[in-house]
């Protein structure tokens, strides 16, 4: 008898982008870029676009950054679908990811010090000195080892994939990260563990934000291997530097945008968009609305930084 053919449902039925802001400050002029390219692509697609608060990392919260970051984004004319997400809130979700890779062999504890890392690692790649250590059963739920942190391991196939703006990627992570920390020695859950679990939850269809995140992709397309995730589309659009080539951020004390149509005219041509001038639209969602329209993600730069003039 002929077997059935089953139709595979496609993970992603709708285009779902997103802007996922850690609250360490004010909105500055590096991170509207991400905002506004991300919203920009996902509604010239008809697509949704969600708002996540990065706060998995309570240390590096300056507290009240969330509501101000929100605000600037309100006062500028972006309109998200859906509540606000707060990684903080989605801590069983991490758990659950966790776990499973624990179940399959993949997690040790790694009780090396940042000292002996540096000695040890070779340009920054850890040399895999615990990975004979075995991880306890339930160790994460039952005896949590204060003093260790948890890595993955990873293997040494060559990790490609195609990058909307970058174009073509490869990494192999064996070779140029090594094992890498899923879980921190101060018990937190890192960076790349939690936004895999996020971008799958809210079904990310597409992911664009700044070069400096192309190096985590690989790790976080290889997380998605494992936990039999699908992989969403990445773009990472140039950093925004200031004229002594440092990258506009929190640390680089970047001020906080001004909360007016010249900005995002700024913003827009900074990422390449045949933008008109301020006194060319009545309103901000005048601009909006041209931008949906004219919005060309190919036209946005492959470098991997670019000066700003504001
Ligand atoms: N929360 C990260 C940041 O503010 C961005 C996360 C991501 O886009 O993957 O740098």
């Amino acid at each position: 008898m002929k077997e059935k053919k089953r139709s595979v449902k496609p993970f992603f039925t709708q285009y779902r982008g997103r802007f996922a802001p850690s609250p360490s400050g004010e909105l500055h002029f590096g991170s509207l870029l991400a905002a506004m390219a991300s919203y920009a692509d996902a509604r010239s697609q008809n697509g949704l676009w969600l708002l996540r608060i990065d706060d998995i990392d309570q240390q590096r919260v300056i507290p009240h950054s969330d509501q101000h970051i929100v605000q600037s984004l309100e006062q500028i004319g972006f309109q998200w679908d859906g509540e606000i997400s707060y990684q903080s809130q989605c801590i069983s979700n991490y758990e659950e990811a966790l776990e499973k890779l624990i179940q399959m062999g993949l997690v040790y504890p790694c009780h090396c010090s940042r000292k002996q890392i540096k000695v040890l690692s070779h340009d920054g790649v850890y040399s895999g000195t615990c990975r004979h250590r075995i991880i306890k059963k339930n160790f994460f739920h039952h005896s949590l080892d204060k003093n260790s942190a948890l890595r993955l391991k990873v293997n040494s196939d060559k990790l490609f994939f195609s990058d909307e703006i970058q174009q073509n990627c490869q990494q192999n992570l064996a070779r140029e990260v090594g094992d890498f920390v899923i879980f921190r020695r101060d018990q937190v859950f890192s960076y790349q563990l939690s936004v895999v679990v996020d971008d799958y939850i809210s079904q990310i269809s597409h992911i664009i934000r700044g070069f400096d995140l192309l190096d985590s992709t690989a790790r976080q397309i290889y997380l998605q291997q494992q936990l039999g995730y699908p992989t969403p589309k990445y773009a990472h659009i140039p950093l925004a530097v200031n004229e002594k080539q440092i990258k506009l951020s929190k640390l680089s004390q970047a001020k906080k945008i001004k909360s007016n149509l010249s900005t995002l005219i700024s913003a827009a041509q900074f990422l390449g968009q045949s933008i008109m001038t301020d006194k060319d639209y009545d309103k901000i969602e005048d601009f909006w609305q041209h931008l949906f329209l004219i919005w060309d993600i190919n036209k946005i730069s492959k470098m991997e930084k670019k000066e700003i003039m504001v």
